[in-house]
């Protein structure tokens, strides 16, 4: 039987503390949670999973890496359990035609991806397995590799892309509600309205986008999630943004959903 057409989701995953505090944007992943129909499978591709070459992570218990320093003990007790995919993970081996997917077997779920897929799913009952972006390729790379991924929307799998649209920690403010700067939120403003009308060209040459862009992006690996995501859209999905806002003034918190409607009620 034919399954259901996957959304594919965005997620600005932002600070780790999100996995933990309940705040708008926690609250706002565990309602898209319930809206959508459970996955066969979910495909993470993750800022934190950078690698020479494009890997795919092939386990049946992926474990959880808390990839981050000087954070709260709570923090690190966090654990998702959720079994992995392996042989969805070989057929994203198959499916991808641009880059040689090699097995890794030592990775497993990088808090880009659990940070964010512990809210959508809170049971941990889905299987998840990471593809790690190969930091040598340049963003239309990114772009293409989504575009081969896009059949598994039919087979159930849920792409949950999970970086940030804006990310500048070097200006980072220390307080979550800090006032957003001007460029933050005009380069937020500038990708939204570019989703909006399916313009992908500019996003995927963000680089020549101007000054917003370059304090928005300082280093690509938040925003080449975001080019995974855009790949994966066909045409006919609608666009929507079910998480919105600006943390510690230089990180966008936005979500972007691309779906036909049917797999979300
Ligand atoms: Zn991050």
């Amino acid at each position: 039987m034919k399954k259901a057409e996957m959304p594919v989701l965005f997620l600005g995953h932002g600070s780790p503390m999100n996995a933990v505090e309940n705040n708008a944007f926690s609250s706002g992943w565990r309602a898209l949670g319930k809206r959508l129909s459970r996955p066969s499978a979910i495909l993470c591709v993750s800022a934190h999973w950078q690698t020479a070459g494009t890997a795919v992570h092939i386990s049946r218990t992926p474990r959880t890496i808390h990839d981050f320093y000087g954070f709260p003990k709570e923090l690190y007790s966090v654990t998702y359990p959720c079994p992995g995919a392996p042989e969805m993970a070989e057929r994203v081996r198959g499916l991808v035609r641009r880059a040689q997917v090699r097995r890794d077997m030592e990775w497993g779920l990088d808090h880009g991806a659990w940070s964010v897929i512990r809210r959508l799913f809170p049971g941990a009952d889905v299987p998840v397995f990471q593809l790690s972006m190969d930091e040598e390729q340049p963003a239309a790379f990114h772009y293409e590799l989504g575009r081969e991924l896009a059949p598994l929307r039919d087979e159930g799998v849920l792409m949950v892309a999970s970086g940030n649209i804006v990310h500048n920690l070097g200006l980072m403010a220390q307080a979550a509600n800090a006032a957003p700067y001007d460029w933050a939120l005009e380069f937020d403003a500038s990708v939204k309205k570019l989703l909006e009308c399916g313009d992908d060209s500019p996003l995927i040459a963000y680089e020549s986008m101007g000054g917003a862009a370059e304090l928005s992006v300082p280093t690509p690996e938040h925003y080449w999630p975001l080019l995974y995501a855009m790949g994966m859209r066909r045409g006919g999905d609608s666009v929507s943004f079910p998480v919105e806002g600006m943390a510690h003034a230089s990180l966008s918190m936005r979500c972007v959903m691309f779906s036909r409607g049917s797999a979300v009620s």
